[in-house]
């Protein structure tokens, strides 16, 4: 089964971060437990792992994205 990723923007830093649906961050894309208010930022996805990183791309992320820090716990 392939492994699907989500993307959390950061609305304050301008950034965004690569997560696979399957780490403790991410939570499969509702975030940590404490309950994200939305003030912060938004998850995107799910997406195959192309398409998280085409998705980055268009969300204007990459500048401060690093392509390879996707989270691998
Ligand atoms: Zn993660």
């Amino acid at each position: 089964m392939e492994e699907r990723y989500y993307i959390y923007e950061n609305w304050h830093r301008k950034r965004g971060r690569i997560h696979l649906a399957s780490c403790g961050y991410c939570n499969d894309g509702r975030g940590p437990q404490q309950a994200d208010s939305g003030k912060n930022g938004r998850w995107h996805g799910p997406f195959d792992r192309n398409h998280a990183f085409a998705a980055v791309e268009h969300l204007q992320m990459s500048a401060d994205i690093q392509p390879r820090a996707v989270c691998n716990p």
